[in-house]
């Protein structure tokens, strides 16, 4: 499992003790299932996702928020969003947290962010919550920001994606972890990853994501990747044990082995083997059983 990361500087200068908490509930969460529980920030919803997570694997973002301030970026203005727009940084070899700081400290008097950024190795940077607008997307160029910001700004959340060489292509770590996190996105939001989910040149014309542009047919297989994740089976937590596992499931309960909770959880491999060597240990004693009914016989 990937170490579980978080900022708790960044959350406690983000407002509230509230935040500690989720981040304290996020790292028992990953302790138990396995997956990074993180969801104090995530927008629209203020429940954890916990269950909708459950089917996506590991997704760990660290929080590297932007300071508030419009020439961070990050304006504080309320945001409603419908999809998303995915850019790439332009920037051959560049990494996450150098384009990060680089949106913190200005983008050189641009005042220009965005929400995500996946990084070469893909890691994930969250910058601004999902409710707060972001300076991505921008009308049209040579048109003040302030101005850009009433359009595509107020109606899609922004992912910059990192790429090691000039084509703009994401290397395979970097797409992985940029279709997981478009999922969830598009999952918590009730986005349609074939019709929310645009690139910067969908909604500007600009180049970007420059492989993706020059490439519709790597575009058009991004969305379906994401849809198929989303749609990835997922299993029922609540549901009740098959019927193969219920005899060794109830004696797992009796023997203290599990307290009964999540039948369809996610098991460690010890686990696991405890129960491999029951059912083992029954079928011997069953075939012991029935040799000596013949010789009592
Ligand atoms: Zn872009």
């Amino acid at each position: 499992m990937k170490k579980v990361e978080n900022e708790l500087a960044l959350a406690l200068i983000s407002g509230a003790g509230i935040l500690a908490v989720g981040a304290a509930a996020g790292v028992l969460a990953a302790a138990v299932t396995g997956y990074f529980i993180d969801y104090e920030l995530v927008g629209k919803e203020s429940k954890s996702p916990q269950s909708e997570r459950q089917g996506f694997g590991e997704l760990v973002i660290t929080n590297k928020l932007l300071t508030p301030g419009a020439s961070h970026g990050r304006t504080g203005q309320k945001l409603d969003a419908k999809g998303v727009v995915i850019h790439y940084v332009a920037n051959p070899g560049s990494t996450a947290i150098a384009n990060r700081n680089y949106f913190e400290n200005g983008s050189e008097g641009n005042g220009t962010s965005c929400h995500y950024i996946v990084g070469l190795q893909g890691e994930i940077l969250r910058l601004i919550p999902e409710n707060e607008r972001a300076m991505h997307a921008g009308k049209a160029y040579g048109v003040a920001w302030a101005t850009q910001a009433k359009t595509n700004n107020s109606t899609y959340l922004g992912i910059e994606v990192c790429h090691p060489d000039k084509t703009g292509k994401f290397s395979a770590v970097t797409y992985k972890a940029l279709v997981e996190l478009v999922a969830d996105i598009c999952e918590r939001n009730g986005f349609n990853p074939y019709q929310d989910i645009q690139r910067h040149y969908d909604v500007t014309g600009k180049l970007c994501p420059l492989y993706y542009v020059n490439n519709p047919s790597a575009w058009e297989k991004f969305k379906t990747d994401v849809y198929l994740t989303m749609n990835a089976s997922k299993p029922d937590l609540e549901a009740e044990p098959s019927d193969w596992a219920r005899t060794a499931w109830e004696w797992g309960i009796e023997n203290s082995v599990t307290d009964g909770a999540r039948p369809h959880g996610a098991a460690t491999r010890q686990v696991c083997s405890i129960s491999m060597t029951y059912q083992a240990t029954r079928t011997a004693n069953r075939a012991t059983q029935s040799t000596n009914s013949e010789i009592c016989r």
